[in-house]
């Protein structure tokens, strides 16, 4: 009799992920994967590599490994792990044509914005920018026979406003083009885009799927196959972007509490913004978990089982207020990123600079795994020194 509750394809994404799909190494039989750090392997006599192994900048046996995790974790048809969030991001929309059209959203990482605007279009690539939560906007930007791929972040850096993922994948779908998601922030844990009729989805995998701040890395994960996928594994086989060895089995030691870490993340997140919200020294707080928030109908439909953990508060003595609150923070770190186990702040404008649609008096939270109390206590005593 077979016990299907044994197999990894009948387990749940708890599951999956906490024995990084269950796989144990047949050589030592050892239940955490070796690292491989060799960058070339053994050919048979008969000059075939049965192994599958050849040589270290196409793929590794320990990248591998981390790959059918995520594919795992997002239902796709296969993953593929690069050196950085940008460099998945980017190798997206290099294996486009010049000539070729995106729309991408107003409100995303600010780093990609300022790619697209300024090194993309060098490429040839034709780049427009709207309101991702209006999906006319975005009807309204699709050229017809010209645009290729629609970028969409959500919820998006900053601000976080909520893109419907079913409905933007109509449109693109309905142009010919192409649905990439950055799910960054989601996580697969609350959001699976290919699901949604995404055909891609992006991870900054530096940020939750890592989860502890010590590891730079990125992911692309596809519904099907087919010439764009095939170009960006063509990419990033020729110009070496693959993660390194050491780097992915950080990565696949990360992943293995991502459900814990997100539950407990988002959990805090909605208790923060909450409790932020009636704060006398807050003017706003930016939240898909909060009913006041404009896409939370969408957010409800779209995330499962939490909101995330990122939300920003608006500081009501505005942007001076602002940096001495994050000033006067301890238990929070000021610092950029996001997705660790420990909680960061950073007054976002400062960083993005020029041009940001983020508003000067806004902080960004980062959530991490502490005690919600000490997290509270700690904000509510900086916001209100720095107001007083
Ligand atoms: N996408 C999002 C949503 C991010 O927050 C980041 C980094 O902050 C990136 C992409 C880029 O990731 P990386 O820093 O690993 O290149």
């Amino acid at each position: 009799m077979t016990d299907d509750t044994a197999t990894p394809r009948r387990w749940s994404p708890r599951t999956l992920a906490a024995q990084a799909l269950g796989h144990i190494d047949e050589a030592s039989r050892a239940v955490v994967p070796p690292i491989h750090l060799a960058t070339t392997y053994l050919r048979d006599p008969d000059n075939r590599y049965r192994s599958g192994n050849v040589y270290g900048r196409p793929d590794n046996p320990t990248v591998r490994e981390a790959e059918a995790v995520i594919a795992a974790l997002e239902g796709a048809s296969e993953a593929l792990v690069l050196g950085s969030g940008m460099s998945a991001a980017t190798a997206v929309f290099l294996a486009l044509s010049p000539g070729d059209h995106v729309v991408a959203p107003k409100v995303m990482y600010w780093s990609l914005r300022n790619w697209l605007m300024t090194e993309a279009t060098r490429w040839g690539l034709a780049v427009d920018l709207v309101d991702m939560a209006d999906l006319g906007a975005l009807r309204a930007a699709i050229r017809p026979g010209a645009t290729t791929l629609v970028w969409v972040e959500t919820p998006a850096n900053p601000l976080w406003p909520v893109t419907d993922i079913a409905a933007a994948a109509e449109i693109a779908h309905a142009a010919g083009a192409a649905l990439a998601v950055d799910s960054t922030c989601a996580t697969p844990m609350l959001t699976r885009p290919l699901e949604h009729g995404a055909d891609i989805v992006m991870h900054a995998a530096t940020k939750y799927l890592a989860g502890h701040s010590d590891v730079v890395a990125g992911a692309l994960a596809t519904r099907s196959h087919g010439p764009l996928w095939d170009r960006v594994k063509k990419n990033r086989s020729a110009l070496g972007q693959i993660l390194g060895p050491l780097e992915a089995f950080l990565l696949i030691r990360g992943m293995r509490t991502l459900p814990l870490r997100v539950a407990a993340a988002s959990a805090s997140a909605m208790a923060l913004a909450e409790r932020f919200s009636a704060h006398p020294a807050v003017a706003e707080v930016l939240y898909p978990g909060l009913a006041s928030h404009p896409q939370h109908a969408v957010a409800r439909r779209q995330m499962a089982g939490g909101f995330g953990g990122m939300l920003s508060i608006r500081v009501k003595g505005g942007e001076r207020a602002a940096i001495g609150t994050a000033a006067r923070v301890g238990l929070w770190k000021r610092a950029t990123s996001l997705g660790g186990v420990e909680s960061l702040i950073e007054h976002r404008a400062s960083i993005e600079g020029e041009g940001t649609p983020c508003p000067p008096d806004l902080l960004r939270l980062s959530t991490g795994i502490e005690d919600p109390e000490d997290l509270f206590a700690d904000l509510d005593r900086a916001l209100r020194a720095a107001n007083g």
